[in-house]
């Protein structure tokens, strides 16, 4: 069995491709990014999430990107827009996924893995740019030109496995492999015990996710 590094947040998406990378036989392990995040709840659903697909660890990486803010999700004086905005809008966090994916690297070099799995999806999500099939490339040659590893004749790979799939496919996807996404939370703003807002965009996309693959919708939402 070949060691994969899965970037596991705690929402639907994440938990879908650890429960992918799982059946493909991978020995995952799971990475988390406790960064400061609004909805920091979020962490305690990918400990739940990891356990459950059998993850063979979960590790949790403190990293405060408080310190730069920039983002709604970062940021106590910025509100999460509760519809949808032209542009990207200010739920991006800068750079965030290539520092997510830098750590996933440095994760992957220590435990001998062959694969970094994100969740990264580029059709019903938000504009954010580093969610593109080709930034995903660029990061894999990166990859392979910063690592021992790769230098040594082991290269990695950057494995977006649903990067191109509508969230109804990603629901339907993870209902099949039994992915629990009562355990999962998805929301921006979800209270301290992860009942979502119903409103902002992951719970917009989320939402109709459900209703596109004709599944009940687990999310708890507060009233
Ligand atoms: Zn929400």
């Amino acid at each position: 069995m070949k060691n994969a590094v899965v970037l596991l947040s705690g929402g639907l998406d994440s938990a879908t491709v650890l429960a992918m990378a799982v059946a493909d036989g991978w020995r995952c392990h799971a990475l988390s990014i406790d960064y400061g995040q609004r909805h920091r709840v979020e962490l305690e659903a990918a400990a739940r999430v990891a356990r459950a697909l059998g993850a063979i660890e979960h590790r949790v990486v403190p990293i405060d990107l408080r310190v730069f803010g920039g983002s709604a999700l970062t940021d106590d004086s910025i509100a999460v827009p509760m519809s949808a905005t032209p542009g990207i809008p200010i739920t991006y966090v800068p750079a965030r996924n290539t520092i997510f994916l830098a750590l996933a690297l440095a994760y992957a070099e220590v435990t001998a893995s062959d694969a970094i799995f994100t969740g990264a999806n580029a059709v019903d999500y938000s504009g954010y740019p580093d969610c593109r099939p080709e930034f995903l490339a660029a990061f894999e040659k990166l990859a392979n030109l910063a690592t021992r590893r790769a230098v040594e004749g082991e290269p990695i790979e950057v494995k977006a496995p649903i990067v191109r799939m509508t969230k109804a496919d990603i629901v339907r996807r993870g209902h099949e492999l039994g992915v629990d996404f009562a355990l999962t939370v998805s929301c921006y703003n979800a209270d301290a015990e992860g009942r979502a807002c119903g409103q902002c965009d992951s719970c917009r996309f989320r939402r109709e996710g459900f209703a596109g693959a004709g599944l009940p919708d687990p999310t708890r939402y507060r009233r």
